[in-house]
Order: C-alpha cells, then sequence, then structure tokens
C-alpha cells in the first residue's frame, strides 16, 4: 500500500493501493484564524481577502464567529453609512445581471468602488439559486473595482437580510461607493430590499402581458425608478410604447412623500445604450432627496424599522431557546394536534411556562 503524506478523501481500504492524488498542493491548509483587530485594519485598508473572510464569519453558525462577527461590525459601523444604496428587482429572465454587468461597468468607469450583494429566497427553500450561481456577471466580477457577493443561503429570508446588511456595512467600511442589492422579483424580498436601499430600481419588458408585471404585485409603488430593458432591436418600438404605458400608469398613484417624481426609462443591457441614463436617474434621485431631507429621513427610518425588528427577533429567538418551553410545546402540541385543548389555551400555558409562572 502507498504510503501517503498528505490527506486525501478517498476511502483506504486494506490491500487497495490508492490513486495519486492530482496536485498534492491543493490540500487544504489550515487558514490562520484572524484577531478582530486584523479583521477590522484589513477592511478600512480595503483588502478584499479579508474582506470576504469577515462576511463568511458573519455567515457563520459557531457561536463563536458570530461573536467576532458582532465585535467587527461594530467597530466597522462608525465607517459605515457613506455609500448609495441600489435596490434592483425584476422577474427572472428580465436581464438583471446583464444589467448590472453593464451598469456595474459603467459605475466603475466613473471612478466609484461598487459592491453587489445578493438576496435570493430561491436558496432558503431549495438548494439551487436563482441569483447565486458563478457563471453571472463574469466581466463584472474580474473588475479590480467590483465585488460581488452571492446571496447567503441556507437561511429564511429574514436571516438573510440581516446578513445582507451587516455585509453592506462591512463593504461600506472597506470604501466602496455603491453598493447594489439585487433580489428576483418573485416574493416578499423586494419589500425587504426596498428597506435597507436608498434607491429602488424595477427592470422591466416591453411585450404581450408583460406591462402589468409588478403592478399587480404593488412592486411599481415601491420604486424609485423603471427601466424598460431590452430596448434594442425590433423591441425597440414596443419599448418606447410601454415606457408611455407605464408612464402613464405612474400619474395613478399617490405622489410621493419625497417629491420624486418616479421616472421611466429604456436601456439595453446587453448593447450598453442609455445605462448612463439610468445612472444619471439615480443621481438625479439623490441630489434630489439629500436637498431636501428625504435621503436622510429613508434611511433613520430603516434604522428605526431595523431596531424593531431586531427586538423582534431576539425576543422570539430567546423565548423559542427555552428549554422550558421547548418542553412545553412538546407536551401541548399532540393535545392541541388532538383537539383536547384550545389553541388559545395551549399557547397561553406555554408562554406562562417562559414567565415562571
Ligand atoms: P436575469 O434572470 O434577470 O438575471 O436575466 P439575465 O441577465 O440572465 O438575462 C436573461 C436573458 O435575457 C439572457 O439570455 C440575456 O442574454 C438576455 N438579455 C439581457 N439583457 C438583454 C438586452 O438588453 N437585450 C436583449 N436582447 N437581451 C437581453
Amino acid at each position: 500500500m502507498v504510503e501517503n503524506d498528505f490527506d486525501t478523501a478517498l476511502h483506504e481500504r486494506e490491500g487497495i493501493e490508492q490513486p495519486a492524488q492530482v496536485n498534492p498542493y491543493l490540500q487544504k491548509r489550515k487558514r490562520r484564524e484572524l484577531s478582530v483587530d486584523e479583521y477590522v485594519d484589513g477592511i478600512l485598508r480595503g483588502d478584499r481577502v479579508i474582506l470576504s473572510r469577515a462576511i463568511t464569519l458573519t455567515e457563520s453558525l459557531n457561536p463563536e464567529h458570530q461573536k467576532m462577527a458582532q465585535d467587527v461590525i461594530e467597530r466597522c459601523l462608525p465607517h459605515s453609512g457613506k455609500s448609495l444604496r441600489i435596490g434592483i428587482t425584476g422577474v427572472p429572465g428580465v436581464g438583471k445581471s446583464t444589467f448590472i454587468e453593464a451598469f456595474g461597468s459603467h459605475i466603475t468607469s466613473v471612478g466609484k468602488k461598487l459592491a453587489v450583494l445578493a438576496i435570493d429566497p430561491s436558496s432558503e427553500r431549495s438548494k439551487g439559486s436563482i441569483l447565486g450561481d458563478k457563471t453571472r456577471m463574469e466581466q463584472l466580477s474580474t473588475d479590480p473595482n467590483a465585488f460581488i457577493r452571492p446571496s447567503p443561503s441556507g437561511l429564511t429570508l429574514g436571516g438573510v437580510a440581516r446578513k445582507t446588511r451587516e455585509t453592506a456595512i462591512l463593504c461600506e467600511a472597506a470604501g466602496f461607493d455603491v453598493i447594489i442589492i439585487e433580489t428576483v422579483g418573485v416574493g416578499q424580498s423586494e419589500t425587504v430590499v426596498k428597506s435597507m436601499v436608498d434607491f429602488f430600481l424595477l427592470l422591466m419588458l416591453a411585450g404581450a402581458g408583460d406591462e402589468l408585471q409588478g403592478i399587480k404585485r404593488g412592486i411599481m409603488e415601491m420604486a424609485d425608478g423603471l427601466v424598460i430593458n431590452k430596448a434594442d432591436g425590433d423591441n425597440v418600438h414596443p419599448a418606447e410604447l410601454a415606457k408611455t404605458r407605464y408612464q402613464s400608469a405612474l400619474h395613478l398613484f399617490p405622489k410621493n412623500e419625497n417629491g420624486w417624481s418616479v421616472p421611466v426609462a429604456t436601456c439595453s443591457a446587453i448593447e450598453h445604450t442609455s445605462i448612463d441614463k439610468v445612472w444619471e436617474m439615480i443621481t438625479d434621485f439623490e441630489q434630489h432627496t439629500r436637498s431636501n431631507g428625504f435621503f436622510e429621513k429613508n434611511r433613520n427610518e430603516q434604522n428605526v424599522k431595523i431596531f424593531y425588528d431586531w427586538i423582534d427577533f431576539t425576543i422570539k429567538n430567546n423565548f423559542f431557546n427555552n428549554p422550558d418551553v421547548a418542553k412545553k410545546i412538546e407536551e401541548l402540541l399532540p393535545k392541541v394536534l388532538e383537539g383536547n385543548i384550545t389553541p388559545y389555551q395551549a399557547g397561553n400555558a406555554v408562554v406562562d411556562e417562559e414567565k415562571g409562572c
């Protein structure tokens, strides 16, 4: 039998020769753990490797890592908040990744550093994720002024949102000027993204029946700007028609508190046309809301919401992790199922258990 001086994942059976490892130098080296100081210094220096490791730390379920991650975030917080945060949504196939690739390159070409994060609730439900695969945004991922991080997986939407907020803080502390948070237009994740960005962009398509996408789900009401993508080739005219129709539809919505009239633009992500107009739209919005105080007000309101959400989360988390509560639930659940106790009585008994009654 061949003596191996490196680890192998192959099961070793007596008498059977182990095949040679293709590249023994590819063994997993255990990385040295970093201290909180090293994380913070690295992030503030803009070191992407350390930034990535810090994000991974925030996503770890290990309580020690969690504690450390919270310390890192706390220390990065005073250096955060300076970026422009843009949310981008649209149904699958609308061209989000193609658009972000083109739009992102435009942003870096005007001298800004860009981070692209994703909120993809599909990675919670199934193993597959709509947004997270590595082949997306290939060009942007090689841009030295862009940083792309897929959605954290295996968490509830609330959990994904929390981690994405933390990631945004770390990216801001690392000096990123613009943060794009992308989500798929298939559910509640838009509301979550809206609650953490300064500008919310809805990508749409022109075409049969498409004019109503987003309107039904109320997403259009959340948008600060609408962009009709794929305005190229034979689709230029339909895109212009759709633009007019959306503009009329938007007139029916109540006026925004911030005094901003939601603009509609067309672009072609694939041909890179009018991408600069979208950037202009967003910088106009920033200027408008900064000068009338709504930029700051929106962020303050978002913080108040996070504050309450966090209280809500912590209380529930502590409650359900209380062993007495868990025991009581286990005891009463069969009775609820069998109809031997009302759900209200059982619920009260569980709550009383936590209070120690
Ligand atoms: P996502 O699912 O929203 O991220 O959409 P993708 O970026 O993956 O694009 C879906 C399909 O639409 C791909 O085949 C793209 O090549 C195509 N696509 C994206 N943007 C444009 C565009 O501006 N014009 C045209 N003609 N096709 C586009």
